[in-house]
Parts: C-alpha cells; sequence; structure tokens
C-alpha cells in the first residue's frame, strides 16, 4: 500500500488543514480501497457492483438470474449469489476500517451479462436445458438500441426488485459482521442510480428499507445505514427537492450528467470532441472538466434546491470529475460535501480541494 511521507507528506498534512471538501475514493476492491487509504481518502464514495457480477465464478448464477422464468427461479438464483456478494463487502469495509461506504446499486442493463460467442451461447443453452433458438431469441428480446438510456439502474431494481433485496442484505448482513468482528463501525450508504423520478426513489427506498429492518431485527442489530441516490439524470436535479424529502444523501454522477445534458454518448464523443476543441466550438472535453455553465448550472440546482428541503443534506460528486482541479474549485464554490475520485486521484483531489478553499474564488476554473 503506498504511503504520502517526506515533504509530500507533509505538504498534504497542510492542505488537509485548509480544505472543506472531504475526498473519497471510487473502489470496487478491497485492494483499491486500502491504496486509497494509504492516499489519505476519508471514505468511498463510489463502489460499482456491476464488477462484481461478472466474476468468472457468480457470472453462472447471474445468468441464471436474468434467465429466470419466475420471481422464485429468480430467488434461488440471487441466493447462491448473495454469500459472494457479502464478502465483496466485508473485504471493503474492513479495508476502509470504519470510513463511510457508498455502495451502488447494480447498474448496467442485463444484457451485458449474457454471452456474445455462438460457442458460449450453444454452452448455455445446454446448460439451461434451453434450445439454442429460444436462448437466441431471449438475448436479442433483452438487446437494447440505446442501452444507456435503457433498462438499467434503478428501472433494473423496479422491475426486478429482487436484485435490490439481494444486495440490501448483502451490503447489511456484511457491515453487522464486520462491526461484530473486527470493531469497524460502517454505516453503509445505499445508493440507488438512475433516478429521474421521484416516485422511483419512493418505491426503491421501501424495497431497500424494508429489506434493511428485516435484517435488524433478524440480527438484533441497531446498525445505521443511509438510502440516498445518485444525481445523474437532469430531471432529477430539476426535481431536487422533492427527491431530498426521501434521498439521505446526493452523489452527482456527472458522467451521465454531462451525457445527458450534452446529448453526447460518452461512450463516442471522443471522436468529434477533438474537432470541437480545434475549431473551437468546445474549450475543453466536458466529460474531464465540468462544463459550469451548462452543466454545473445543474449541479448547482440540485444542490440549492436539495438543501432547501434537508439543510444538512450530504451531497458529493462520483463523476470522472471528482478528480479534476479544475472541478473541484467548482464543487468548493457550489458548497457540496465531498468529492469521490479514482485512488491514484486522491492526493491532487487534496490539494485542489484546499487551493480552492484557499483561493475562495472561483476565477480558477474560468480560464480567465
Ligand atoms: C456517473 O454517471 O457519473 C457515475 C459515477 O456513474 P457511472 O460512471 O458508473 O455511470
Ligand atoms: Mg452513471
Amino acid at each position: 500500500t503506498p504511503e504520502l511521507s517526506g515533504h509530500f507528506g507533509q505538504i498534504m498534512a497542510w492542505s488537509d488543514e485548509f480544505r472543506t471538501l472531504k475526498v473519497r475514493t471510487n473502489a470496487d476492491t478491497p485492494k483499491d480501497a486500502s491504496v486509497a487509504v494509504g492516499f489519505g481518502a476519508e471514505g468511498i464514495g463510489l463502489c460499482r457492483t456491476e464488477h462484481m457480477f461478472f466474476d468468472e465464478h457468480r457470472l453462472p448464477s447471474v445468468r441464471r438470474m436474468i434467465l429466470s422464468e419466475s420471481k422464485e427461479q429468480r430467488e434461488k438464483a440471487l441466493a447462491e449469489i448473495l454469500p459472494m456478494q457479502k464478502e465483496d463487502f466485508i473485504g471493503i469495509y474492513k479495508a476502509m476500517e470504519g470510513r463511510p461506504v457508498t455502495v451502488r446499486l447494480l447498474d448496467p442493463p442485463l444484457h451485458e451479462f449474457l454471452p456474445k460467442e455462438t460457442k458460449d451461447i450453444e454452452a448455455l443453452a445446454v446448460d439451461m436445458g434451453f434450445a439454442v433458438e429460444d436462448m437466441l431469441t431471449i438475448i436479442q428480446g433483452l438487446e437494447e438500441f440505446n442501452p444507456m438510456l435503457g433498462h438499467r439502474g434503478c428501472r433494473l431494481a423496479i422491475t426486478y426488485p429482487e436484485i435490490a433485496e439481494m444486495q440490501t442484505r448483502a451490503i447489511m448482513e456484511a457491515a453487522i459482521e464486520v462491526k461484530e468482528k473486527y470493531g469497524f463501525n460502517v454505516i453503509p450508504e445505499i445508493m440507488i442510480p438512475l433516478i429521474g423520478i421521484n416516485e422511483e426513489l419512493t418505491y426503491l427506498d421501501k424495497v431497500v428499507r424494508n429489506t434493511a429492518e428485516v435484517i435488524r431485527a433478524e440480527k438484533k442489530s441497531d446498525i445505521e445505514y443511509l438510502v440516498g441516490t445518485m444525481m445523474e439524470i437532469p430531471r432529477a436535479t430539476l426535481i431536487a427537492d422533492q427527491i431530498a424529502e426521501t434521498a439521505e444523501f446526493f452523489s452527482f454522477g456527472t458522467n451521465d450528467l454531462t451525457q445527458m445534458t450534452y446529448g453526447f454518448s460518452r461512450d463516442d464523443a471522443g471522436k468529434f470532441i477533438t474537432d470541437y476543441k480545434e475549431k473551437g466550438i468546445l474549450p475543453n472535453d466536458p466529460f474531464q472538466s465540468i462544463d459550469v455553465e451548462g452543466v454545473g448550472k445543474l449541479v448547482e440546482m440540485g444542490v440549492t434546491l436539495g438543501r432547501k428541503t434537508k439543510p444538512d443534506l450530504k451531497i458529493g460528486v462520483c463523476g470522472e470529475h471528482g478528480g479534476d482541479p479544475k472541478s473541484i474549485f467548482f464543487f468548493h464554490s457550489v458548497g457540496l460535501s465531498y468529492v469521490s475520485c479514482s485512488p491514484f486521484r486522491v492526493p491532487i483531489a487534496r490539494l485542489a480541494a484546499a487551493q480552492a478553499a484557499l483561493s475562495n474564488n472561483k476565477s480558477a476554473f474560468t480560464d480567465k
């Protein structure tokens, strides 16, 4: 685990005396989590759970879950994944030694977990007792023309609440076990992705809370937890006052927020953004550095509206911009509570947060 020592460590320690923004990390593994702690991360701001589902040992269960024809079959497949998912969180909580951990419920579209090669599709059909043609039809039925705007995030959890229930169980049981065995008092923050309609959140908040309460009763535990949401769909920022009635925290997903505000595909925009920069149409790549006058306005609105409902609402950012110094100046200026970035960006984020607090003006991010 890298540690910051010597003169660099000293500068970082000084910078911590000035900054008001907390710095968390985006981490999905115990290794990344402990690297980030070595760099001074004060928590996990985003644990993406989708990579865990791609693990080769659990992919067969994940595929059974997706292809199940009934809720019972789906629950059986999820029960196979639960112990592995619980181990994931135990490892991460231990590495974070009691610091806060935001775990995001499953986000990608389900067809991403299904095989693409014919031989793999044939093998899966044999394994599951389907005819190959039927398997192909099911896979085609799950494919979408525009998956990033499709059946993912909270939409998936609304269709299949059992997935959110399994993940909540793993998140809570792991926290209870880590507290009992290792004495780390983790307060998990359960984060629901891709909310754009208030009722999506109120529906899933109930699913998550009901499950969490069942587990607290089963385990006779009074462990605390929070339920919050990503702010990554422009509509969510416009109704952030309503959303804050339910959400206990917000985290801006500026990757999706940038994609949907500009209408640029985050996976394809690189092809023309270079041209745009050369021709003076865009000063920067908005996926790298926050677009203050557009996307930033939505961030500011989300913060203002959210805190109108809950003045102390904890609000962070976990998109790529959370590790970009210029963007960090902006996040400081709109009063975010923390930024979250990849482990190796944590030191620069700490420095940028301190500089933002010291300069205390907005000029540093306008390039003027
Ligand atoms: C985001 O959209 O900014 C985000 C953090 O989520 P993801 O990149 O996983 O979509
Ligand atoms: Mg996102």
